[in-house]
């Protein structure tokens, strides 16, 4: 035991977001090292076993691009882990990748997961970090990493609210004294949008497009208040009734049509949350206002339409993507917070 500070120094303790879109990796000493789309590209065969040929980044590429034997998988669908065993080879990757071989010892390895985890994605996760060489594994709720991240006085009785927006999952936490008061998960953040998106081009125009185009319509000209300013995109897909490739010009407000059912539960989920928070800590939040985080509040105006609806101070991370993984890598430094609130 009395060793153990001496041994965490030589090995490299990591911090894992292991969001729905991106996994994120924080190397004690170092800073975040890793943020890869949470894909992996799978070969299978026809007896049901399959070969793992590539993951993150270049998995993500061949999202919709791949022949019939190969599949690329995003096994964390939804905020819940779809595929177990996809998961473990995905953790597996990163923390080889980051983990060179002159660390020799194991290191300590907190990971991040959604608040309404189950007991048995639990001891998934917990067993894939041990079987990738974590001498000691911690779980920490989310909601709690980003507020941390977020530099929020966590263990204060105060209350904090902080809105994580990601790929598969909006969560809407109340936080104080170190614990979760109030918390709220929905199904719908960044991919139910780029879905949407994708709906609204097939009907109109009749114009099939990938999910990733999807995507990249939606970070460049998607807005949560469309007749802002009109901005406009070029897409490209495939014509439902000629089958041929076209290209057409859509602009923002066609786009925040598109998508504003998701941004409608977005508010939506927020305003209940507020509902539902004892009245010292909404008191405090009056003050203190909302933390927003997670890549899907960076949707032009968010902030904005929220201020609208609330009334409230809304702010956003400094860096949205990573400020879970950042968060998490300020609790291994902070051994009396980590233990106080691993679950
Ligand atoms: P997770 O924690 O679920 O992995 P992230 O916090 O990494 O999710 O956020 C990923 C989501 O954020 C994706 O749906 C992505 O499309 C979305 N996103 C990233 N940048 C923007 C942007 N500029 N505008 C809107 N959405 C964005
Ligand atoms: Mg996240």
């Amino acid at each position: 035991m009395i060793f153990d500070p001496l041994l965490g120094l030589f090995s490299a303790d990591l911090a894992i977001d292991l969001g729905t879109a991106n996994t994120l990796v924080y190397v004690k000493g170092r800073g975040v090292v890793l943020s890869e789309p949470s894909v992996v590209a799978v070969k299978k065969d026809g007896r049901g076993s399959y070969k793992i040929l590539s993951v993150g980044e270049e998995a993500k590429k061949m999202l919709g691009r791949t022949p019939g034997n190969i599949v690329a998988i995003r096994p964390m669908k939804d905020g819940v882990i779809a595929d177990f065993e996809i998961v473990e080879s995905m953790l597996r990757h990163f923390i080889r990748k980051v983990h060179n071989r002159r660390t020799l010892i194991r290191p300590r390895i907190i990971i991040c997961v959604p608040s309404g985890i189950t007991q048995v994605e639990k001891k998934a996760v917990r067993e894939s970090a041990e079987s990738a060489g974590a001498r000691e594994v911690y779980l920490i709720p989310e909601p709690m990493a980003a507020a941390i991240g977020a530099g929020l006085p966590i263990t204060e009785p105060t209350g904090n609210m902080v809105v994580d927006i990601g790929g598969g999952t909006t969560e809407v936490a109340v936080i104080s004294l170190a614990g979760i008061i109030y918390c709220k998960t929905v199904r719908v953040a960044g991919d139910k949008m780029d879905e949407a998106i994708l709906q609204y081009i097939k009907r109109k125009y009749n114009l099939l497009i990938g999910i990733g185009t999807a995507e990249i319509i939606k970070t460049t000209i998607g807005n949560a208040l469309p007749n802002e300013k009109i901005e406009t995109a070029e897409v490209k897909g495939r014509d439902i009734v000629t089958g041929i490739p076209k290209s057409l010009t859509i602009d923002s407000d066609e786009i925040g049509q598109a998508i504003s059912e998701q941004v409608e539960i977005t508010v939506e989920t927020v305003r209940m949350a507020l509902e539902q928070t004892p009245p010292e800590l909404a008191a405090d939040i009056v003050d203190t206002g909302i933390v927003l985080t997670g890549g899907g509040s960076l949707l032009k105006n968010l902030d904005v339409l929220l201020r609208e609806k609330t009334n409230l101070p809304i702010t956003i991370t400094e860096n949205p993507l990573s400020t879970v993984v950042i968060g998490s890598g300020k609790a291994l430094d902070n051994l009396a917070i980590l233990k106080e609130i691993t679950i």
